[in-house]
């Protein structure tokens, strides 16, 4: 049996005031949550507020993004061993935000996944497919190849440790959310895809869905056979609401 993870998303929003009531709320509401393991990815400048406020708890933190390279010249970004001395657990790789407005492409999402590997990270990879390309049939083709493209630079064993999102871009941040059933699809195809290579890897990987997740629709998409939980973009951002979808993860 896989563990539920859930993962919020704070995207860039929030600030030292109102990020310290979300997370001592977050912790003071935790015990209501069961047995899914619950994460924040909050923007970098947060990471010291996130250790040091959740340091002693069960609530984990991570990042939203990393640089693919170890050190050096690469001015304003941060690499994987500096988020590893922020107590980081995760770090978000390939959101579609990314992809789509900071032109990553998926051999850099490869090397930001393995940059995150080496320093003890768990990778949390996003892959979706655009609108159009749910409405020309390419859903699994577009999802399977971003995920080949990692696992051909990583290989499958890496993906032991690994989480993956599946995150239909046309459900981001839109109020829209996949139908339990398509994304149970996907989620299908994808550790079809992995079992491919490692049926043990596949079996143990958690794939969350991402993707306007409420309270309200959490429980039926999260009881899907091969939905491990979700990432959480906007709802993560108010205590209550991200507790609820926490709590349907137990259901
Ligand atoms: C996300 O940020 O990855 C996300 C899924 O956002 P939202 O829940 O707001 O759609």
């Amino acid at each position: 049996m896989r563990q539920k993870l859930v993962v919020g998303n704070w995207k860039m929003h929030g600030c030292g005031a109102d990020n310290r009531r979300l997370l001592q709320a977050l912790v003071a509401g935790l015990p209501t949550v069961g047995d899914a393991s619950v994460a924040v990815c909050v923007p970098f400048p947060y990471l010291a507020q996130a250790q040091s406020l959740l340091a002693a708890t069960p609530l984990a933190w991570g990042a939203q993004n990393l640089s693919e390279h170890a050190q050096g010249a690469y001015t304003g970004e941060v690499s994987a061993a500096m988020l590893a001395d922020f107590g980081c657990r995760y770090a978000i790789v390939g959101h579609s935000e990314r992809r789509a407005l900071y032109g990553e492409a998926d051999a850099q999402v490869a090397a930001k996944f393995a940059a995150a590997k080496a320093a003890g990270i768990t990778p949390i990879l996003c892959v979706g497919e655009t609108l159009a390309q749910r409405e020309s049939d390419e859903t699994v083709a577009v999802v399977s190849a971003q995920l080949d493209a990692v696992l051909d630079a990583v290989g499958v064993a890496a993906f032991a440790d690994a989480v993956v999102a599946y995150e239909p871009v046309w459900a981001i941040g839109t109020g829209r959310t996949a139908t339990p059933a398509q994304a149970q699809a996907v989620h299908a195809a994808i550790r079809a895809r992995v079992a491919g290579r490692d049926a043990d890897v596949a079996r143990g990987l958690q794939i969350l869905y991402g993707g306007s997740v409420k309270a309200q629709s959490a429980g039926e998409i999260f009881a899907q056979a091969d939905i491990d939980g979700g990432l959480v973009g906007g709802a993560s951002l108010v205590a209550e609401e991200f507790l609820a979808i926490c709590q349907a993860a137990n259901r």
